[in-house]
C-alpha cells in the first residue's frame, strides 16, 4: 500500500537537547554562509567580471543551498513515528509490545528515546536536525546529503588554490599550516587573514568527511534494503531488488524525488506492513 506522509505540528519541529540545537544552529548558519563565502571570496578569485560562467556559478549555488536546506526542512517537517497509524490490539507475527508507548508496534520499528516514541522503519537518529530518521523522511535525508555532498566537493575543489596562496607557506609546510592553522598563526607562519581561509578549509574539510561517511552508510542500506539496526543484525529478508530498494527511500517517483524535496514520491508501504523477498518469491510450477 503507498502511503502520503503526514506533517508534525510547529511545536514538535526543533530539537529538544542544548546538544542537537547546536548542532542544528551550525547546518542553518552554515549552510548559507559558506554559500555567501563561495559568492564574495572564492569566486571573484577566478571570475573578475560578471559574465556567463559567474551566472552558472550562482545558479547551481542556489540550487544546492535550496536543496540542501529544503530538503532539511522536510526532514524535520515529516512525522516519521506511528502515531498516526491505526495499531492492532492483538500483537501479530512479527510486532512487538513497547513498553515505552504502550503499544503494539509494527514489524521493522523500533523506539527512539530521544523522540520519545516509535519510529517507523527507524533508520537512525539525526543529531542535526534532532529527530529520526525512518520510512516517511529517509528520502529527504538522503538527498539533502547527497546535495552536501556535491557543494561541498565543488566548494573545496575551488577553494584549494586560493587556500594554497593564501597560506604562502612551502609545500612541506602546507599540510601542518592547514590541518593546525591556529598554531602557525600564533608561530607566525600565516596572517590573520590566511587564518580565517585556512580555518574555512578545515571546516568544510571536515563536514565533507562526514557526509562521505553518512552517505557510505546510508548507500548501504539502499542496496541491501535493510536499515541500519537490521544491518548491524543481518536481517535480510526485506531486500526484494535493488529498484524496489530505491523505491522504498525515494519512493516511486525516485527519478523525479531526486530533483527536488516538493515532488510527491509515495512509499511502496505503510510502514506496517512491508514486501519481503518470500512474498515476492515467482509463484513455482507444481
Ligand atoms: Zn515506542
Ligand atoms: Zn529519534
Amino acid at each position: 500500500m503507498d502511503t502520503e506522509f503526514r506533517t508534525k505540528g510547529f511545536s514538535k519541529l526543533l530539537p529538544n537537547t542544548k546538544h542537537e540545537t547546536a548542532l542544528f544552529t551550525s547546518l542553518v548558519l552554515g549552510v548559507p554562509l559558506s554559500a555567501v563565502w563561495m559568492w564574495l571570496v572564492i569566486l571573484p578569485d577566478y571570475h573578475s567580471v560578471y559574465n556567463g560562467a559567474v551566472l552558472a556559478h550562482f545558479l547551481l549555488i542556489v540550487l544546492l543551498v535550496f536543496n540542501v536546506m529544503t530538503n532539511m526542512i522536510m526532514v524535520m517537517r515529516v512525522d516519521a513515528s506511528g502515531d498516526a497509524s491505526v495499531l492492532p490490539v492483538i500483537l501479530k507475527p512479527d510486532w512487538k509490545f513497547c513498553h515505552w508507548c504502550e503499544l503494539n508496534s509494527p514489524p521493522r520499528s523500533y523506539h527512539c528515546h530521544e523522540c520519545d516514541t516509535c519510529i517507523l522503519r527507524r533508520d537512525h537518529h539525526c543529531k542535526f536536525t534532532g529527530c529520526c530518521i525512518g520510512l516517511h523522511n529517509q528520502r529527504f535525508f538522503f538527498m539533502a546529503m547527497i546535495y552536501s555532498l556535491i557543494g561541498l566537493t565543488y566548494g573545496l575543489y575551488y577553494q584549494f588554490p586560493i587556500v594554497f596562496t593564501a597560506l604562502g607557506v612551502s609545500w612541506y609546510m602546507f599540510t601542518p599550516a592547514l590541518l593546525a592553522p591556529h598554531l602557525a598563526w600564533m608561530l607566525g607562519y600565516i596572517s590573520h587573514w590566511s587564518l580565517v581561509v585556512a580555518t574555512v578549509h578545515c571546516t568544510a574539510l571536515t563536514a565533507w568527511s562526514v557526509v562521505i561517511y553518512v552517505l557510505w552508510t546510508q548507500v548501504h542500506v539502499l542496496l541491501t534494503g535493510q536499515t541500519q539496526y537490521e544491518s548491524k543484525n543481518n536481517v535480510t529478508k526485506y531486500n526484494v531488488s535493488t529498484m524496489f530498494n530505491v523505491k522504498m527511500m525515494l519512493g516511486q517517483r525516485w527519478y523525479l524525488a531526486v530533483l527536488s524535496a516538493f515532488v510527491r514520491s509515495p512509499i511502496p508501504s505503510d510502514g506496517l506492513s512491508f514486501a519481503t523477498t518470500k512474498s515476492h518469491e515467482e509463484p513455482k510450477d507444481i
